[in-house]
């Protein structure tokens, strides 16, 4: 029941919370729907899920039309690829895998030409090896200064994901990097960046996240389910 699981996934990150001495309202859950009907959404929503999280344009716009509630946040997890900048709009409250200065200024002229703003995260490739998508540590910060002049986005925070383990431990250093990384480029006092947001945890690994200071977690297969393959 997705019910139950909510609630089982909420009391964890309480727990996580207060282990951490934080306060458990710090931290918001987004429910990963990707892969899941509208059906699955309507009853997460009716559990009491408010925030949703898809990965492909294409799947999340029809199911987010299907789904038409006025109070569900949508964001956006998943790589975006160049050629589908053009179907974002007001329907994601923030994309959390902003992965290159080039990215971010595609989506900053298409948000202007929208005349708004669209609030991102910066996806980290902590460890700077072995990962698909995410900047460098020394890219993010080279670049920081040129998203902040973006005036079609505005930058919130960042985002990881860690390299595939099942030991929740292993997430452990590359979460408290996240971390550290965002305390080194607040002190650089950017205009035009808040980077008071930290997107990192899933299934595996969202208790250790909160522990390491996630204030947005991802959470998917714990909630939902399993996945129907495509
Ligand atoms: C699928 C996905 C998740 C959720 O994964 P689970 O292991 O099912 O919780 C979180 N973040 C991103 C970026 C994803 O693509």
């Amino acid at each position: 029941m997705i019910s139950d699981n909510l609630a089982l996934v909420r009391h964890q990150i309480g727990e996580a919370a207060e282990k951490a001495g934080r306060n458990p309202d710090s931290i918001r859950l987004v429910v990963v729907s990707k892969q899941n009907p509208p059906e699955k959404v309507l009853e997460a929503y009716q559990a009491g899920a408010r925030c949703f999280g898809e990965n492909k344009i294409q799947e999340a716009v029809p199911k987010i039309d299907e789904v038409h509630l006025p109070d569900i946040s949508w964001h956006f997890i998943g790589h975006l690829q160049k050629n589908k900048i053009k179907y974002l709009d007001s329907r994601f409250e923030l994309i959390h895998s902003v992965d290159s200065l080039s990215l971010a200024e595609k989506i900053s002229a298409h948000c202007e030409s929208q005349e708004r703003v669209q609030a991102v995260l910066l996806q980290v490739n902590v460890s700077g090896e072995d990962a698909k998508f995410g900047m460098t540590p020394t890219e993010l910060k080279n670049h920081l200064k040129g998203f902040g002049h973006l005036n079609g986005i505005q930058v919130r925070g960042l985002m990881t994901i860690p390299p595939q383990s099942d030991d929740p431990d292993d997430s452990r250093p590359f979460f408290s990097g996240l971390r550290e990384l965002r305390d080194e480029c607040q002190a650089l006092k950017i205009q035009g960046i808040q980077l008071n947001e930290l997107s990192m945890g899933m299934t595996n690994d969202f208790k250790t996240a909160v522990e390491e200071g996630a204030t947005l977690v991802r959470v998917g297969t714990a909630i939902m389910g399993k996945r129907n393959p495509e």
